[in-house]
């Protein structure tokens, strides 16, 4: 009851071309993470191409750190594992060592697979002083160790990929087990508009709608942002209908919704 998802990799259904913009991030992960998994031979001699066991994502709420994730399963073609730090910390007060054990070993029967850790900084944030409870504390010594007891066969095929919104309350000896940091940022205008075409390309929308102008006007806003605006967008043609029924304009044929112009989008802000 701690991991929150196991997917195979053909049941993920999101690869990277579901994902707009952030081409280094995902450039990085193929080269961290895809590489070794599919083609292990190439990483096996000598000692400056290892596999990495750890990569962290960081960066603020909402960028896309937990969808990359999932890409990444699938591109790597690698079992997907979802645990959720304060899930594990607030919901589990038993055997700390039982746990992690079990979770490594289910690790190792699934690999080669990613085990994405959310949320990384609860599980494995800096040391609270006298103030830290004592089960975070054990919690977060034996998922270490049970890591760095990975067999090195084990490691090319097994990845931790955490992820965290406060990089800065990570403990120094989760830093140095997350070798590879990569930082997802909020999109640009440019990105912005890679985004919104992902999310629009299906919709229906009046033919001179210009999507560059809601890339403009949308500054500051993230992917999860983005995709919240034009669901709220989605919606008014909807409550128009609903609203023109209300007033008794019922229609006898399938009611075709209008398609949707900036201003709704602009009104949805
Ligand atoms: P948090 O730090 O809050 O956990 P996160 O960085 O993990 O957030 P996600 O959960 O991956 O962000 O993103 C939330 C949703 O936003 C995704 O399910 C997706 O619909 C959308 N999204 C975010 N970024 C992108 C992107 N670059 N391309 C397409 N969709 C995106």
């Amino acid at each position: 009851n701690f991991i929150s998802a196991v997917v195979p990799p053909g049941e993920i259904g999101i690869k990277f071309d579901d994902i707009g913009a952030l081409e280094d991030v995902k450039t990085a992960l193929h080269e961290l993470a895809i590489l070794p998994m599919k083609r292990p031979e190439l990483f096996s001699r000598g000692n400056l191409l290892r596999p990495c066991k750890g990569i962290l994502l960081f960066g603020p709420p909402g960028t896309g750190k937990t969808l990359l994730a999932k890409a990444l399963a699938t591109e790597a073609g690698a079992n997907f594992i979802s645990i959720t730090g304060s899930t594990l910390t607030s919901k589990w007060f038993g055997d700390a060592e039982k746990l992690t054990k079990a979770l490594f070993s289910f690790a190792s029967k699934l690999a080669p697979v990613i085990v994405f850790v959310d949320e990384v900084d609860s599980l494995l944030g800096a040391r609270g002083g006298g103030f830290e409870h004592e089960a975070t504390r054990r919690m977060r010594n034996e998922f270490m160790a049970a890591w760095d007891g990975l067999r090195s066969k084990d490691s090319q095929r097994i990845l931790i990929l955490g992820a965290t919104n406060r990089p800065f309350d990570l403990d120094d000896a989760v830093i140095r087990r997350l070798p590879r940091r990569i930082y997802v940022d909020l999109p640009d205008a440019d990105n912005r508009l890679k985004i919104l075409k992902i999310f629009l390309a299906k919709e229906n929308i009046e033919p001179d709608f210009d999507i560059r102008r809601l890339a403009n006007a949308t500054e500051g806003y993230s992917g999860s942002d983005l995709k919240n605006l034009c669901i709220a967008a989605a919606y008014r043609p909807v409550q128009e209908l609903l609203d023109e029924e209300k007033k008794g304009k019922k229609c006898d044929t399938t009611p075709a919704l209008r398609p949707l112009n900036l201003d709704d989008f602009i009104q949805s802000k």
